[in-house]
């Protein structure tokens, strides 16, 4: 009996190999960061989250899941308090860039001509696409040129219906969003166990000038690592951007790999 999984690295070889070889099965990607979220959540929320959108949607396009990337590009003070920061263990930009273009690469190498990059930290928006062109340039040279890779970061899929409802008081922007309502709401729905509500510091919204400066000021980061309050989160929330991310990657991945 052919092993079961959506974990592209919990099959056995022959299992992943007839899936894969054809090219017809994408792959999913989730790429995240060890970085602080504030006393109140696990150092891995931007892994965890990525890892489980990936998951609940392979199954409902016959995607595999890749083992995630754990490490991300360095925190930014602006969206994620900085990478001076305890805890925070972050990759240089070219480090980062070439294990993504490798893993592009071998997967290719299998037969895999459908890849999604599901993001969960910002920072790595740029060095993921530079991973893609160096992955893609290297493959044409070697004759490949039938890849289609899409780049996704699940916050882009809550609407402005969403927002509305989720921030009565105002939506204070995905940049401050760091360890706030959005990513401790969607932790209170999928890892409730990790999330202590309790602990959570409740501020106001960070401000920064529009300009950054070098080492950072670290006064400018709240002082509990979070970028906005927390407080306002809840499980229901969680759900609600749970669906109506799940459905819009969905949406997108089928439009870009059936369509
Ligand atoms: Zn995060």
């Amino acid at each position: 009996m052919p092993a079961d999984s959506v974990f592209a690295a919990e099959l056995p070889w022959p299992d992943y190999d007839a899936k894969v070889r054809d090219g017809s099965v994408p792959i999913l990607i989730p790429i995240g960061s060890m970085e602080q979220h504030g006393h109140h959540m696990p150092m891995h929320v931007d892994v965890l989250l990525p890892v489980e959108f990936a998951r609940r949607v392979a199954g409902q396009v016959g995607a595999l899941v890749a083992p995630p990337f754990t490490y991300g590009y360095k925190s930014h003070q602006k969206s994620g308090g900085g990478n001076h920061l305890p805890g925070t263990t972050s990759l240089d930009g070219a480090t980062l860039v070439a294990a993504l273009r490798d893993v592009i690469k071998e997967f290719a190498r299998h037969g895999v001509r459908k890849i999604s990059l599901v993001n969960g930290h910002f920072e790595n928006s740029w060095f993921i696409i530079e991973g893609i062109d160096l992955a893609l340039r290297e493959l044409r040279w070697s004759g490949i040129d039938d890849m289609k890779i899409v780049v996704l970061s699940y916050w882009d899929f809550v609407d402005k219906a969403t927002i509305a409802k989720l921030y009565p008081d105002g939506f204070p922007g995905w940049d401050i969003e760091h360890g706030g309502v959005l990513e401790t709401s969607l932790m209170l729905a999928l890892h409730p166990h990790m999330v202590h509500l309790e602990r959570a510091i409740d501020h106001p919204p960070a401000s920064f000038p529009p300009y950054d400066v070098y080492p950072p000021k670290p006064e400018w980061t709240p002082q509990c690592g979070t970028l906005s309050s927390p407080k306002q989160a809840s499980e229901e929330k969680g759900r609600i951007l749970l669906n109506v991310c799940v459905d819009g990657i969905v949406k997108a991945l089928r439009t870009e790999f059936q369509g």
